[in-house]
């Protein structure tokens, strides 16, 4: 094994790359992007459509193995290619799609919020009587940092919908947001990173806090839910799976994403291996390393926007300071992300 397909070329597939580098293997990063933040920092770069099959056999063609930053691929160009996708193609069809991974959840017994499907203005009406309001109406595909998502509490606080797959949840009053990555090798073996704990702003990750503040009970469910579903969609790789903690001590699924997760990037300065090390590992058949948190406390804040022009804020002692490399800044865009450790007494 020597090179490692890399799908998708944001600040995640960067820091594969970068991991990547460090355990001595070459990358190769396919996305559509024209000069993408990844290219940089990968042995080759293909800007090419996810549809255009012809680069993607080519690509698939150069390296040992394909993995991917960014789920939201469209599979069935993947289907068709001879060399390994970890995670695959069937476990993507399931984490890029809310009614599927919620409907493969609870068949698995594991708690989310009661939902329905929506295709309709018909099936939204009934969906809200029988799951109750209010709630929150969410496009079943493409949907992140809070876009495709419309809190409603009648039928009539719904936009008018282009057609596609809705889903339709009932409002979860949680008392906390917290989420788990796991890394699953090719042979099955399982590795956890603790339950972290996620403050948003704007629908956006602001800050994420390890450990989260939570019982050792519940941190066990927690991570009892992400082996669960990492197995069950049988991962080679990562999946992170965010999770709301209700008042009463429920643990219920929100959302998967079988890659590096935004919630993750505090193991890069705060922990003995980091997501991205483990990633690489996890596809590559190498032994998973056992996560340990290096300091008492690890808080990651994401530079959202404007905020990386006030990077000499954040320069004090135990902060580590990322940035993406991102050439403009956009409200909302994620352009960098400071690690602060609190050491242990
Ligand atoms: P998602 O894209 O599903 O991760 O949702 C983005 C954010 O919206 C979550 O992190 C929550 O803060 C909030 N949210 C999503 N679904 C629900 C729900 N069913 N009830 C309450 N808040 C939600």
């Amino acid at each position: 094994m020597t090179t490692i397909g890399i799908l998708g070329a944001g600040q995640l597939g960067k820091m594969l790359a970068e991991a990547a580098a460090e355990l001595g293997f070459k990358t190769h990063v396919f996305a559509p992007d024209a000069d993408p933040v990844a290219a940089a920092a990968a042995t080759h770069f293909t800007q090419a459509d996810y549809e255009d099959i012809k680069a993607l056999q080519k690509f698939a063609a150069s390296v040992d193995v394909i993995t991917l930053e960014f789920e939201n691929v469209p599979v069935a160009p993947l289907k068709k290619l001879a060399t390994p996708i970890y995670p695959s193609p069937a476990a993507l069809e399931i984490s890029q799609h809310r009614v599927r991974e919620k409907t493969l959840a609870n068949s698995l017994g594991i708690e989310t919020a009661p939902f329905a499907a929506v295709r309709s203005p018909e099936e939204l009406r009934r969906a809200m009587e029988t799951v109750g309001v209010p709630g929150i109406l969410k496009t079943c595909t493409l949907g992140y940092d809070g876009k495709g998502q419309w809190k409603v509490a009648t039928p009539a606080d719904a936009p008018p919908l282009p057609p596609g797959d809705y889903i339709y949840e009932g409002f979860v009053q949680f008392d906390k947001e917290i989420s788990v990555i796991v890394a699953r090798g090719t042979g099955g073996e399982i590795q956890c990173f603790e339950p972290v704990e996620n403050m948003h702003r704007n629908h956006i990750l602001h800050t994420t806090t390890a450990p989260a503040n939570i019982s050792a009970e519940i941190a066990a469910k927690a991570i009892h839910t992400a082996t669960t579903l990492a197995n069950a969609l049988e991962v080679a790789g990562l999946l992170a799976v965010e999770m709301f903690i209700t008042r009463d001590g429920h643990v219920l699924m929100n959302e998967m994403a079988p890659r590096p997760h935004n919630s993750g990037h505090w193991t890069l300065d705060g922990c003995n291996v980091s997501q991205f090390e483990q990633a690489i590992r996890a596809v590559t058949g190498m032994k998973l390393i056992a996560p340990k948190r290096t300091a008492e406390k690890v808080v990651m804040t994401n530079l959202i926007g404007d905020e990386v022009n006030h990077l000499e804020s954040w320069k004090k002692p135990g902060a580590h300071i990322h940035m993406y490399g991102k050439k403009e800044s956009r409200p909302g865009r994620k352009m960098g992300h400071v690690t602060i450790l609190s050491p242990r007494d």
